[in-house]
């Protein structure tokens, strides 16, 4: 028996077995919960494939009151989400209420959506119309970094378009999405939302497995790869966001002062651990040594600490395996470059790591070609704007990126060239539900958000008829 119950065809139930719930803070278990079994996973999919004739054939309308029914209920349940947010993946409260609210109004967003048919011609001769139809059962997978907000990337797009889904958290965050199971149960029809847990036991087999027509994952490229191999067999449909190493150019006409703090935030947020963190930052070489020396400064004011402390700004690595890979990176940079501020970890209890800045570092090096997915900032010099974009561009990933400059059309044409998904000039991360977000090369496969993501989550249909 535990607190946090699987949420299949529309019950409340057990696990077949439990899992443990470390709060990274503390390293210590402060909660037990549900675990799925294969067979559960199974009873799921049933569920799903059982309520999807009747879903899908709910008025669109209707699909719409029950995401904006959703949308109440996570905003009312804001303060007990935020919280039980903080403590299982580490985030200060504030970014944690951020999270909650953000995937609150992503739910509210889709229901904003039409699919309307697209009359293509309607003449003497015929009528064509070419129709977006739903999947049926959707699998989504979501990692450990923004349980809630990537969960709500996938979740309310797949219902409008009338699919039905399974939801699997990763086995370090499962809390908030059983609780979300708890909140949503008599809102949303039996076997409509599935939610299960795992212990990284069932991701594969969620993606091979017969009844699931799509897999929506959020996670990593190489778990992603497994996920196209293993979605081939049954000729499922993959949606794939996946790992980034956005490169961030300051060009030499900025104001440092203003733009420093703008640039860490971008790279520090949720203590590295965004998919879309700037990870590589190239600083033009007339204010290389200034920009480094301010990023240190301000490096060392961040307040690091337990997400619920007030006046904490970052919060500890979200696990122990993604801990020992920082401080693997970091080990790596003090070989590269030079560590000018942080350098290690903070104190000795909880995943935490100081704010870290490495400058007099170069492409080729670890911290630079790979996703450090932590606090660890690369400042890297160089001289030619062009020659810093082929270093961004030289990377197999290609989520995102941004260009900095007070000559904004010089930033903009050269943003133009940068291989990636989404590019920003003057800002980084800017995230919206109605911007279609996905990317390029190694970083993923199709996009979610917006009126293209909301496309993801159907078939087309083409209706042809001679008259
Ligand atoms: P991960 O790939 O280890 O796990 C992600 C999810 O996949 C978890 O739920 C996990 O249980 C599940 N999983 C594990 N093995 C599986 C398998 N064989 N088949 C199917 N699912 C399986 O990723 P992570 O470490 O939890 O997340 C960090 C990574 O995610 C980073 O690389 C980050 O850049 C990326 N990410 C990408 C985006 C994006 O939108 N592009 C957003 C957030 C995170």
């Amino acid at each position: 028996m535990s607190d946090y119950k699987l949420l299949i065809n529309g019950q409340l139930v057990d696990g077949d077995a439990t899992l443990d719930v470390v709060n990274p803070a503390t390293e210590a278990v402060f909660a037990t919960c549900a675990r799925a079994s294969k067979g559960q996973l199974d009873q799921a999919v049933a569920a799903a494939q059982a309520a999807f004739p009747a879903w899908s054939a709910t008025p669109l309308a209707d699909r719409k009151a029950v995401l904006v029914k959703i949308a109440d209920a996570i905003q009312g349940n804001i303060n007990e989400l935020a919280r039980l947010l903080v403590q299982e993946q580490g985030k200060p409260l504030q970014d944690a209420m951020g999270e909650i609210f953000g995937a609150s109004a992503f739910f509210r967003y889709f229901s904003t959506l039409d699919l309307a048919a697209k009359v293509v011609q309607d003449d003497a001769t015929g009528r064509v119309e070419v129709r977006r139809k739903p999947l049926g059962v959707v699998g989504c997978i979501v990692p450990w970094n923004f349980p809630m907000i990537l969960m709500a990337f996938k979740v309310p797009a797949a219902l409008l378009a009338g699919n039905t889904v399974i939801v699997k958290p990763a086995p370090t965050t499962p809390l908030t999405a059983l609780k979300l199971g708890e909140i949503i149960k008599d809102i949303v029809p039996a076997g409509v939302v599935n939610i299960i847990v795992d212990a990284n036991d069932l991701g594969g087999e969620m993606t091979k497995h017969p009844g699931i027509r799509k897999i929506s994952f959020t996670g990593s490229t190489e778990t992603g790869k497994k996920v196209m191999a293993s979605a081939a067999d049954a000729l499922k449909r993959v949606s794939l966001e996946l790992g980034g190493n956005d490169a961030l150019i300051v060009l030499d006409d900025v104001d440092l002062n203003a733009t420093a703090p703008k640039v860490l935030g971008a790279a520090m947020q949720n203590a590295g651990q965004v998919c879309i963190a700037a990870k590589r930052i190239y600083v033009h070489e007339s204010m290389y040594d200034a920009m480094c020396d301010e990023l240190a400064r301000l490096a060392n004011e961040i307040v690091v600490g337990d997400g619920l402390e007030q006046g904490t700004q970052m919060g500890p690595l979200q696990n122990k395996q993604q801990f020992d890979k920082v401080m693997g990176f970091i080990e790596s940079a003090r070989k590269d470059g030079r560590v000018i501020a942080g350098g290690g970890r903070k104190g000795d209890k909880g995943y935490f790591i100081q704010p870290t800045i490495v400058r007099d570092i170069e492409d080729g090096s670890k911290l630079v070609d790979e996703e450090q997915f932590g606090p660890v900032m690369p400042v890297i010099k160089y001289t030619d704007p062009a020659d810093a974009l082929a270093r961004a561009n030289a990377s197999i990933y290609g989520l995102g990126g941004s260009i900095w400059a007070k000559d904004t059309e010089r930033a903009w044409n050269l943003a133009e060239g940068m291989e990636s998904g989404s590019v920003w000039v003057n800002k980084h991360a800017d995230l919206q539900p109605h911007l279609p977000f996905g990317g390029a090369k190694f970083s993923g496969v199709g996009s979610e958000l917006g009126e293209e993501g909301l496309k993801e989550f159907t078939q087309i249909q083409v209706l042809n008829m001679a008259r």
